[in-house]
């Protein structure tokens, strides 16, 4: 058996938190490792397993439970509930798939883990393999995190700016909403800081990001322990084209139809679409959905909006019966990557999300960006101030971004100075990010050093 695993390589189990915006970015790693030989198998929820059709044919993949087989997160009373039944419920499960490894020719030598589920290390750890953290959000948002966990930054922010090393000087509304709105949403705060009790521990700490674009905070955080950039994990197809048929996010949360909109946009001239997506959670209030609509609508761009089937209808008849059917499309869920890479795109208008950002940045699409909470803020605050990829709504003192906010925006990214400009930042971006990703960037140079040192203990 000895010789037969040796002959097989080193094989990981990767282990992402069940949503959208974490699936993506671990099943990309997992490909790059298994384009380069490494054995991969992307372990998902029981639940999204049973809910979803396309499967990825390179990387293999198992199952574990979240203790929700049924109904997933949705079934859960809140998120505290779901996240203490996922750890107890995935450790077992989790622990059971090491064990039915070991049986075979080909165990696992390491758990590749999100960092949102830090109880997978102790599995690792008990069972003597490796453990490899994997952040998927911005390195200055998971600094700022660090910073908070660690007491160097206490709460609440009592003085203004925030200095953090490797970061620009922080007013409360750059930060990441939990510590922006002091008290906020307790438990997914609580979820962003236990990233980090258990994280020295950690073999390997690898993160979505790419050097080039978070050069100095990388450098702070490396002070720690080294943060290695694997990113950006999109399809190859959109950046180096060296790893075979990879060209789409294959497991997909959402049911879509790509060819309508793909045909859609086809048909546009160059540059003069509006993207409008906000991930796989937000759902915006009604008034904002409204004052959004009126935006697009007055600022007489076309556009493609991905939003719920639920929402569409009442859209349609309240506010867009006199908009020409040409002028926009309303679709439920899209290939993102497509989207954004089709010349008849302009401008992105987005929640920035951090994998739609990174997407973004790598393909060179300016963005207007309507934050909402989490990491998105502080996303924000860098797309528009330190990439100068994007312009960032003000809100209302009610919280809403008004129509003429949105549509002065729109205008001055799609055809004002601000979007020329940005137009001049947006092949840096994309450029460096090709070059972290081409052979002998720095994410594929800390992908082979990650292989080797697993084949050395494999
Ligand atoms: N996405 C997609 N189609 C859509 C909207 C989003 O494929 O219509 C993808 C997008 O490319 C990204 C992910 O879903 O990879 C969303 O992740 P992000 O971090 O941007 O937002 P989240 O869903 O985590 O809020």
């Amino acid at each position: 058996m000895e010789n037969q695993k040796k002959a097989n390589g080193a094989h990981i189990l990767a282990l992402p938190y069940p949503s959208q915006g974490h699936i993506n970015p671990m099943c990309q790693f997992c490909k790059r490792l298994v384009s380069k030989g490494t054995k991969a198998t992307l372990a998902i929820t029981s639940y999204i397993s049973k809910s979803t059709s396309l499967k990825p044919d390179t990387v293999l993949i198992d199952t574990f439970s979240d203790g929700y087989d049924e109904g997933g997160f949705a079934d859960a009373g809140d998120i505290d509930e779901y996240l203490a039944r996922m750890k107890k419920e995935g450790s077992k499960t989790v622990a059971e798939l090491i064990r039915k490894y070991q049986e075979t020719n080909h165990p696992i030598d390491c758990i590749v883990y999100d960092s949102f589920l830090p109880w997978a290390l102790d599995v690792a750890k008990n069972f003597g393999i490796l453990g490899a953290c994997f952040f998927t959000q911005a390195c200055a948002v998971d600094c700022v995190y660090y910073y908070v966990h660690h007491e160097l930054l206490k709460l609440p922010v009592s003085t203004l700016p925030v200095e953090i090393p490797g970061l620009p000087p922080l007013d409360l509304s750059d930060m990441p909403s939990y510590i922006s709105v002091h008290g906020s949403y307790p438990a997914y705060f609580q979820m962003v800081l236990n990233q980090f009790p258990n994280v020295e521990k950690a073999d390997f700490m690898f993160i979505n990001t790419y050097y080039k674009l978070e050069e100095t905070v990388i450098d702070e955080m490396t002070k720690m322990r080294p943060m290695l950039t694997v990113g950006p994990t999109i399809p190859s197809f959109y950046l180096d084209k060296r790893v075979e048929n990879d060209n789409n996010y294959e497991i997909n949360l959402f049911q879509y139809d790509s060819t309508n909109c793909i045909n859609w946009l086809n048909n546009k001239p160059a540059g003069s679409v509006v993207y409008v997506a906000f991930g796989s959670m937000v759902s915006l209030p009604e008034k904002q959905v409204e004052e959004l609509a009126m935006g697009l609508k007055n600022s007489n761009f076309h556009f493609l909006w991905v939003i719920k089937a639920s929402e569409q209808e009442n859209l349609l008849q309240k506010f867009m019966q006199d908009t020409s059917d040409d002028k926009g499309l309303f679709i439920t869920w899209c290939p993102q990557l497509k989207v954004l890479s089709n010349k008849a795109l302009g401008c992105f208008f987005s929640h920035v999300g951090w994998n739609s950002t990174i997407e973004a940045l790598s393909l060179g699409v300016p963005m207007v960006v309507m934050p909402q909470w989490t990491d998105q803020t502080m996303n924000a605050k860098l797309v528009e101030d330190v990439w100068k990829m994007g312009l960032r709504v003000k809100t209302d003192a009610n919280g809403i971004v008004g129509r003429e906010e949105i549509e002065g925006c729109l205008k001055e990214v799609m055809v004002g100075e601000r979007g020329n400009e940005m137009k001049k930042f947006s092949s840096k971006w994309r450029d460096l990010a090709m070059e972290a990703v081409c052979e002998g960037g720095t994410s594929d140079t800390n992908i082979n050093d990650f292989i080797s040192k697993l084949n050395k203990k494999s």
